[in-house]
């Protein structure tokens, strides 16, 4: 059993929902919680963050990979009702989108910087949008990696995740799912694209190159509805990970309740 002292020393992380339909996350140490992402309305996003026992005023920051709709678009309002900076990329900052955002930031890519407690490491990953970001974050010696909407894992990427304590993973879709599926082609192409999202196989590569004896949570995130099926990641990520490992599905719904790491 945790103490008050500890427990309020933990950093902890938790899924409102991941998936085309919308992504929220949120990673809470101390005093200091960040949202990162918002594709929920803001009616959504206040009735999720009181079902993880959060209120609005509680929130340090939001802080924004990319410009998709599904990470985006439920950012502006939010933000502006509830008097909280968001941070993102200059490249990000420059999409239309962004213009609303009152309390409007940018960090720089390519340094880490602090948001409250937590440092954050942003790491550029390849991805059709402007500067899409994903992210590292450290706090009372425990190491948090985000990493979803990345068409391929590159050395950096990879060298950038090796030595997490939890990693949330894009398994985006199925190869053979996503070409024997129903999209237009234009859409296969994009979303199986170096500049798409992950597949299974892509995933499990990663994986392979971590320093496993850190990694004590795995979770697959943005899971494709159409293109993927929870037994095939499960399958794929198991194979990968040691038995020390406990892994997890975020659904699109309900994400992933509070871990504490
Ligand atoms: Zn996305
Ligand atoms: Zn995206």
């Amino acid at each position: 059993m945790l103490t008050g002292n500890e427990q309020a020393s933990t950093l902890r992380v938790s899924s409102l929902g991941s998936g085309s339909k919308g992504n929220a996350t949120l990673v809470h140490f101390e005093e200091t919680i960040i949202i990162v992402d918002s594709g929920f309305s803001c009616k959504t996003l206040e009735q999720r963050l009181n079902l993880r026992g959060i209120s609005p005023e509680q929130i340090t920051a939001m802080l924004v990979t990319h410009e998709h709709s599904d990470h985006f678009n439920g950012v502006p309002t939010f933000a502006n009702k509830h008097q909280v900076p968001v941070w993102m990329s200059n490249g990000t900052s420059f999409h239309p989108k962004a213009e609303k955002i009152k309390q409007l930031n940018c960090f720089n890519s390519h340094f880490p910087f602090t948001l409250g407690n937590i440092q954050i490491t942003p790491v550029l990953v390849p991805h059709d949008s402007r500067e899409a970001c994903q992210f590292v974050f450290d706090a009372g010696k425990k190491c948090l990696g985000i990493l979803t909407d990345i068409g391929h894992i590159t050395p950096f990427v990879a060298s950038k995740f090796q030595e997490c304590d939890i990693l949330l993973l894009e398994f985006n879709h199925d190869i053979n799912l996503l070409q024997n599926g129903r999209y237009p082609a234009s859409l296969k192409q994009r979303v199986g694209g170096a500049l798409g999202h992950l597949n299974n196989e892509q995933s499990a590569e990663l994986l392979q190159t971590l320093n496993q004896e850190k990694l004590r949570y795995l979770v697959a995130m943005h899971l494709s509805e159409e293109n993927n099926c929870r037994s095939l990641v499960n399958e794929t990520a198991k194979k990968y990970i040691s038995d020390m490992t406990e892994f997890f599905i975020a659904d699109q719904e309900s994400g992933f309740d509070w871990i504490n790491i």
